[in-house]
């Protein structure tokens, strides 16, 4: 190395030590110092949170992962009407905090590494059915919001997925319809809201067929997204479609109690 090399990498390390020092890296799940993860460009990330980042509550449903409480029903509400291309669903969290505030800081304070770290999680708590998928198909989001947003944060959580996997990345669905938001809907308005949001691109669907595809998304909430997007993916005859979201509600029946 030069000496004017060596004088700019040592000055670059003093400046952004200054900068650590006067600005501590924030953790994008509880606002906290994220401390030497962060230097390092591990992610926005403090060492407590990513301990404590929930998971599922057991006994879950085996096909779409909806915590049952303790009453163990004799079939499950949440997914009886799944199409049969619909395999199963997973979650690698419960939204509680602090998965809900780094999907918070995904979604909607543009803090684009908290998708890393979410999709590395993912990969660190995959199971089979997971691990078995030829490629990892990411949940479209609308225009609108890839334009207020600059990004798809579904798309950013399956490309970090889909590296750790070793898996290819196959963005091949379109969102052709937005009316408005899921988050105020019922669970029987949010069907009736994306049901036919979604298509297969054009000259994707010969890649689709026989596939096992990883439809991943940021949360699953009524699952209703993840079935119309699977319904979508049908038209391209994949051998199945399993959903992975990086972190799903408890639902309404249990939450209530
Ligand atoms: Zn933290
Ligand atoms: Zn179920």
């Amino acid at each position: 190395m030069t000496a004017a090399g060596r004088f700019g990498t040592r000055w670059g390390g003093v400046v952004a030590g200054w900068v650590n020092f006067l600005l501590p890296p924030a953790c994008a799940g509880c606002g906290g110092s994220a401390g030497e993860e962060v230097r390092a460009g591990e992610g926005p990330v403090c060492r407590n949170c990513r301990l404590r980042l929930p998971r599922v509550p057991l006994p879950v449903c085996t096909r779409c992962g909806a915590p049952l409480g303790t009453g163990m029903a004799p079939s499950c509400l949440e997914c009886e009407d799944w199409p049969e291309l619909l395999a199963s669903a997973y979650a690698a969290s419960l939204l509680e905090s602090p998965a809900r505030e780094l999907v918070h800081a995904l979604k909607y304070q543009g803090w684009r590494g908290a998708g890393g770290f979410m999709g590395t999680e993912m990969a660190r708590r995959a199971g089979d059915q997971v691990l078995k998928a030829h490629c990892v198909v990411p949940v479209p989001t609308s225009r609108h919001n890839l334009r207020r947003r600059g990004y798809n944060q579904a798309e950013v959580i399956a490309a970090a997925l889909a590296a750790e996997l070793g898996k290819p990345l196959l963005d091949c669905l379109e969102r052709l319809t937005q009316k408005g938001t899921q988050t105020a809907l019922n669970p029987m308005q949010r069907r009736a809201n994306v049901s036919g949001a979604f298509a297969v691109v054009e000259g994707f669907a010969d890649r689709l067929a026989g596939r096992r595809l990883l439809l991943v998304d940021d949360v699953i909430t009524t699952g209703a997204t993840i079935v119309a997007a699977a319904r979508a993916l049908g038209s391209g005859s994949p051998q199945s479609v399993t959903a992975y979201a990086f972190s799903r509600t408890v639902p309404i029946s249990l939450d209530s109690t």
